[in-house]
């Protein structure tokens, strides 16, 4: 990677909370993040993100490690001195100015001529598709266009950085991934470095370039959003990117068994670490599943066949562990409720993972 435009280094944040207890919301946390990037800050509620997003906004300050933009420190900055903008899921409009009065809100405050100020409003009407709409009130606009008019706010001032904290998470989910996909297109046009909070995985996956993985106050995998999903770093990490089948299993002399079954070499992914012996932990993705006619690696009896359209999720009893395989809604056979199945998984897809 080139020179990063932020680099976050060793954050750690202890807050003392009301109750007289400590919580540590950020554990020596470093990230680095490129000029144009659209960083995904993922993981569940009470992790630490919004913290880490706050820490960069200057709105929280850390108890140690270091902040650098473009190289220099910022993290000592005052907030408003930053070259950072922050749009917060409430919006956050001032509910008696006009659309175009809120967008321009904060050139105002920087003092810029009448004229400059209306054409960069003009321009970010348009860069937020809402031209035509700069004299209504926010009250006049529905969720999406009020939103849209948070982010106008914050892009007429030409950050470096942009920061969202669960921008999307008030939209009913239609709207959620429209303006996922208009987000996406408009940080690609604009070429700010975008970091994005959200718990929701989809979303993370969607939209991030690179996806940093919080659990509990650490970063636990920063990865594109496809390695993610292919090569999960662990167990919370492949239970929390998309859909897993996860199995214990045994490994002993290099050879791993599931309730006593030897699993083939050709199945386990490439990175599968088998050196160890002892219990360790499978995972298998629901569409790495396939029904053999043969046997296979797992047998069990069918639960339950629910058709979703574009696929069908096959639930699958495997002793008392229920497994789900995912198959094509065409051009395989499915079978019925309560057949005895037999499944084997496509090569190089099994992982061995650190639990
Ligand atoms: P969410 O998705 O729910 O917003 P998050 O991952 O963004 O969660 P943070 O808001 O960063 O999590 O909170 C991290 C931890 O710090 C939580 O345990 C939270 O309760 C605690 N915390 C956050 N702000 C404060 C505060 N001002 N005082 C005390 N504790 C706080």
């Amino acid at each position: 990677m080139a020179e990063p435009l932020l680099k976050i280094r060793n954050i750690s944040k202890t807050y003392v909370t009301p109750e007289g207890g400590t919580v540590e919301a950020l554990k020596d946390v470093s990230l680095d993040i490129a000029q144009g990037e659209f960083i995904v800050l993922l993981g569940p509620s009470g992790c630490g993100k919004t913290t880490l997003l706050r820490t960069i906004a200057g709105l929280e300050y850390p108890d140690s490690g270091e902040i650098l933009l473009d190289g220099k420190r910022i993290d000592d900055q005052p907030a408003y001195a930053r070259p950072v903008n922050t749009v917060f899921q409430s919006y956050a409009l001032f509910p008696h100015m006009s659309v175009a009065e809120n967008i321009a809100f904060g050139l105002e405050m920087e003092k810029l001529g009448k004229e400059e100020i209306a054409r960069r409003v003009e321009e970010t009407l348009v860069q937020i598709k809402l031209t035509g709409y700069g004299r209504r009130k926010p009250s006049q606009l529905s969720g999406g266009q009020q939103q849209r008019v948070a982010l106008g706010r914050a892009l007429i001032k030409g950050p470096r950085v942009l920061l969202l904290d669960e921008p999307l998470s008030a939209l009913d989910l239609k709207l959620r991934r429209g303006m996922q996909v208009e987000l996406k297109r408009l940080q690609q046009d604009t070429g700010i470095t975008f970091v994005f909070v959200t718990h929701d995985q989809e979303e993370a996956m969607s939209m991030g370039d690179r996806i940093a993985v919080f659990s509990d106050g650490e970063v636990v995998q920063l990865d594109t959003p496809r390695e993610m999903y292919r090569n999960p770093a662990n167990r919370f990490v492949a239970d929390f990117i998309g859909e897993t089948n996860l199995f214990p299993c045994e490994i002993h002399s290099g050879v791993v068994s599931i309730n006593g079954d030897e699993i083939p070499a050709r199945l386990l992914a490439g990175n599968a670490v088998v050196g160890d012996n002892g219990s360790s932990v499978v995972a298998i993705r629901p569409e790495d599943l396939v029904i053999s006619q043969s046997q296979g690696i797992l047998a069990g009896v069918v639960r339950d066949v629910i058709f979703t359209g574009s696929a069908v999720r096959v639930h699958v009893m495997i002793g008392t562990e229920e497994i789900v395989a995912v198959l094509p809604s065409h051009g395989v056979s499915v079978p019925e409720r309560g057949a005895q199945v037999q499944l084997d998984a496509i090569d190089a897809t099994i992982r061995i993972l650190a639990s």
